[in-house]
């Protein structure tokens, strides 16, 4: 289970921003992920309910939010979200129905966006 390393990953970049901000108590965190990045959110809140039990993060409440896919597409350049994840790599073009070489702008990414301190 990746999620796993990805929440102590995260769980490090928390601790560093606090440090940082001479905060000692974590509220939320708010963790954006792309719909392409293959993260489960399911299995990334029970890796973080996992890992923060018995620290001092235990109380925090941790939000995902998904980034929908944006593309660009690989013949004319405009962007586009395809309609499912699926199909996203292979999605017809709204402007001009090519289907090859898209590239992706946002929908791969994991990223901690806010956090919630005191
Ligand atoms: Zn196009």
């Amino acid at each position: 289970m990746h999620e796993m390393a990805l929440t102590s990953n995260l769980l490090h970049i928390i601790r560093e921003e606090m440090k940082k901000h001479g905060a000692s108590r974590l509220l939320r965190a708010r963790v954006r992920f792309g719909a392409l990045s293959n993260v489960v959110p399911e299995a990334l809140s029970m890796a973080f309910e996992v890992l923060t039990h018995d620290t001092e993060f235990a109380c925090a409440l941790l939000e995902l939010h998904e980034e929908p896919i944006l593309l660009a597409c690989g013949e004319c350049k405009k962007e586009f979200s395809p309609p499912s994840v699926a199909s996203s790599v292979f999605a017809p073009c709204p402007h001009c129905e090519w289907e090859l070489g898209h590239r992706v702008l946002s929908g791969k990414s994991l990223y901690l966006e806010h956090l919630e301190v005191e």
